[in-house]
This record gives structure tokens, sequence and C-alpha cells, in this order.
């Protein structure tokens, strides 16, 4: 059967068609990739003031245009506005933030005998962006916006449930004057138009944000062309609660439930001592009822529903319907709803316990002490977020020297920060993205010897 050369955008709230969009095949991304080739030349050769300078300009019109491209992220992906509203910004932000890199990719002098070394952070080339279904704009943007700032070209593939915030942003890119191909977005299937950008030979380097399984595909595929690859992959991380926290806050179910818990860092191992399971129990029933479930664009809803019929199948095999549990509700109808869902009856290592879900599911899990819960929290094969929630700040400290992931909070739930880097230990990655460093990712450092001897007489 051939491949369909269009995307169907559906609405997963309501099951309708948002719009139909091209498929790039493997000749389109070439044809993009040479584009980007040409254009990328004279963007590096910019003076980095004039690329800062257009990069904000850029900021300033994505902030314009904040509320449509809200709009548009709930009516394809069923964020919630206020969810979405914020991913705009972020997007924004990531850009004012990384428009002031362009100036200050400084290298470094280093001593030597009969001369200096010098060394220069220069841009790579073309980047491929592959960027999932599950944050569509922000994580568009972190793969793009600091390549760009570093003097790279990007050519970006969305995930084919959910192009259309990134071709919008693409659109803003233009109208804020940055030069054409700089900035290219294609649309199409990962196994073509995603394959097509990992094996083309002139794509310098590949940063993907999906599933730990494309991931490792995709890290092969660049293994055979030597070509430097960022991954952000899946998690099953630990929310660890001590017997001393601050119960209530602690359990905020929207540690798992944010975005319809498909979330890489969706905190979906509830450990919880042993000695305040009862409660943790209680509070989290009370909590789960209180979640409200449905139309996205509503703003006193919180919680959406999930990306696609496919997905929501995925997220119901890891429930029976007999399977102890507590639940909140969601809607019936159109649209791919799952209601908010905490497991109280899972083995350590059942499938539930152990694998990423990718819905509004955790599972509760007792355990006894310190050591016990660093054990728990490191038993998986992943490690990119967790939470740790205690008064003793020694503890907090101790447990998050010794837990194995990329990015942990302490008497928080926040996760991710575009000036702090971001990424996994483990199966959840490769490299970091964002914070202070997220241009130097996009670079090669070359090292020059000047000669202090002077020609030879
Ligand atoms: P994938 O990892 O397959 O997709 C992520 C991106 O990679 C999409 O743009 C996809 O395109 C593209 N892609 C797919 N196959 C290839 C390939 N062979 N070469 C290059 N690019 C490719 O995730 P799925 O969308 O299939 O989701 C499956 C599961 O992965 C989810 O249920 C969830 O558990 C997990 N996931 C985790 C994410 C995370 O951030 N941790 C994000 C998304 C998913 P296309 O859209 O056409 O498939």
């Amino acid at each position: 059967m051939s491949e369909p050369d269009e995307l169907k955008v559906l609405n997963p709230a309501t099951e309708e068609v948002v719009a139909t969009v091209p498929a790039a095949g493997a000749d389109d991304v070439a044809a993009a990739v040479v584009r980007a080739a040409r254009a990328q030349r004279k963007w590096a050769a910019l003076a980095p003031a004039d690329r800062a300078r257009l990069l904000r300009r850029f900021a300033d019109t994505v902030d314009a245009h904040i509320e449509e491209l809200a709009r548009l992220e709930v009516r394809e992906a069923g964020h919630t506005v206020g969810n979405a509203r914020w991913e705009a910004g972020n997007a924004r932000d990531l850009l004012l933030y990384a428009a002031g890199g362009a100036e200050r990719l400084l290298g470094r002098q280093i001593p030597a005998p009969g001369g200096w070394n010098v060394t220069f952070q220069e841009p790579l080339g073309v980047i491929g962006v592959i960027a999932p279904w599950n944050f569509p704009m922000p994580i568009a943007a972190w793969g793009s916006f600091p390549a760009l700032a570093a003097g790279n070209a990007v050519v970006l593939k969305p995930a084919e449930t959910t192009p259309l915030t990134a071709l919008r942003l693409a659109e803003l890119a233009l109208e804020a004057g940055l030069p054409e191909h700089v900035l290219q977005v294609l649309p199409g299937h990962g196994h073509i138009a995603g394959r097509a950008l990992v094996d083309h030979p002139d794509v310098a380097k590949i940063v993907f944000t999906g599933s730990t399984r494309t991931g490792r595909e995709v890290m092969e595929r660049c293994a055979r062309l030597v070509k430097p690859v960022t991954l952000e992959l899946g998690g099953k991380s630990p929310n660890v609660v001590f017997a001393d926290a601050d119960l209530k806050t602690a359990l905020d179910p929207f540690s798992f439930l944010d975005n319809s818990g498909q979330d890489c860092c969706a905190r979906t191992r509830i450990l919880v001592q042993e000695s305040v399971l009862e409660e943790a129990r209680d509070l989290l029933a009370d909590a789960l009822a209180a979640v409200v479930v449905g139309d996205p664009a509503d703003e006193k809803t919180q919680m959406g529903p999930l990306i696609s019929r496919q997905q929501l199948e995925r997220v119901r095999s890891y429930v029976p319907e007999d399977a102890p549990a507590l639940r909140g509700s969601a809607p019936d109808g159109p649209g791919f709803w799952f209601p908010p869902t905490v497991l109280t009856g899972e083995r350590y290592d059942s499938p539930a316990a152990c694998e990423e879900i990718f819905g509004p599911v955790a599972v509760l899990l007792p355990f006894t002490d310190e050591a016990d819960a660093v054990r728990l929290a490191n038993d998986t094969p992943y490690g990119l977020s967790g939470s740790v929630w205690t008064r003793d700040l020694g503890r907090a400290l101790r447990v998050s020297q010794s837990v194995r992931a990329g990015n942990l909070s302490v008497n928080s739930h926040s996760s991710v920060r575009y000036w702090a880097p971001f990424g996994g230990y483990k199966q959840s990655g490769l490299g970091r993205e964002l914070g202070p460093d997220a241009l130097t990712a996009f670079t090669e450092t070359k090292n020059v010897f000047i000669s202090t001897e002077g020609p030879a007489q």
C-alpha cells in the first residue's frame, strides 16, 4: 500500500479534522537540506549582534501571537488553554535567552609554549530536529532556537499528529525577518521524512525527542555516519514522599496529570513512606475526584484528552477495569478521554509500575526507609526526572545526590526551566538541552595554534 501524502490533523477533544497538511517525502527533505545549507552560510556570517537582534524580533513576533499559537495548540494537541499559553510563552522566552547567547559564544585562550592556543565554537551547519506530539511547540523550540542562535540552520520534522504550531512558528520567523530557509518545518511520517533527515549526510546533527525505542533506532542510524545526536527519551519518574513532608502538596496529582500524563517528566511512581500510606491514599482519592477533565478550550478545565485513539488504547491496556485503583472522572462521547487514575495494587515489577504509560496513570508504592526509597527510585532503566519531599534538608540532599536522574526537584514538582540544563540519565537520553550551555551543543570546538616565534629567518 502506498503512503498517503497528506496528514490529517484531528482535534483530540472532538475527533474533528482541524487541518490537512502535505506530508514531506525523502526528496522534499533532501531539497530542504540543500536550501538550509545555503542559507546557513549567510546566517553564520552575520555579526552575532545582528543574529541576536533578529532572534529578539522573532521573540516579539511570537509574543504578539501568543493567544493564536495557544489556541492552535489546544486544537491540535488537546492541551488546556492555560498550559498552551505557557507553552507559547516558553518559546518566546527561550528565543530571548538564546539570542543573548549568540554574542557570548566564547572560545578560550590556552597558554602554550612558543605561541597561543585559541579555541572557537563554530556552528555545525544544518541541524535536524525531530519533535514528538506531547509538547509540540516547546520541544520544537528547545531543539531549534539555541541551534539558530549558534549560527546553524534547522530543518524540523514535527510529529505527524501535531504539525500546526511548528508550521506557524516558521511563518512567524519569516515575518520577523529571519532569512528564508534558516528555519524550515517539514511535516511528514517518522519512518519516511524523519528517517531521511537522520540519514542525510549533510545534516550535521540530530536532536530527537520521543520514545526510547525510536531514539535507539535514530542513534543506530546516526552511528553509521558518526553523526552527533541529542536524545530526550522516556521516563518513569519517582515522586519520593517521606512521612515528614507536606503530604497534600507532595501528592498534588498534577505531578503526573499535567498534559494528561503525556509528559516525559511525569512522576508516575508515587513512592510513599509506609507509615503515611493510608493518609496518602485518602489525599489522592480526594484530589483525583476534584480534577476537572473536559473541553481543553474552557479556562476552568484542568485536564484534557489524550492525543489519539492509539494512545488511548495503549493507556487502557495498562488499566484493567477490575484493577484496584483510585479514579477520577472523564467525559464520554467523541474524543480520547481517560480518567485520572492511581493504581494501588501493583507489584514493584509489574508493567504498569515499570513502563512509560504516557497517560494520566500513576502507581502508588510504599517504601520503608531512606535506603529503600533510593533503591526503588533507581530501580528503573529510566533516569529523567523526579521529586523528593521531606522537611529534613540533609535527607533531601542525600537523596538528590543518590537518585540517578537528570532533573530532580526538592519539595517541588517542576522539571523544565529554559535557563537550566535538561536531559536524562540511562535510557532517558543522551546530552542536554536548554540552560547556559545549550548553544555549545550545536557547535564544534576548533583549536588554532598561533606561533609567537615569528617567521623563520
Ligand atoms: P516516537 O518516538 O515514534 O515519535 C517521536 C517523533 O519521531 C515523531 O516525530 C515521529 O514521527 C518520529 N519518528 C518515528 N519513527 C521514526 C524513525 N524511524 N526515524 C525518525 N523519526 C521517527 O513516538 P510515538 O509518537 O510513536 O509515541 C509512542 C510512545 O512513545 C508513546 O506512547 C510514549 O510512551 C512515548 N513518547 C515519549 C515521548 C517523550 O517525550 N518521552 C514523546 C512521545 C512519545 P511520527 O509522528 O510520524 O511517528
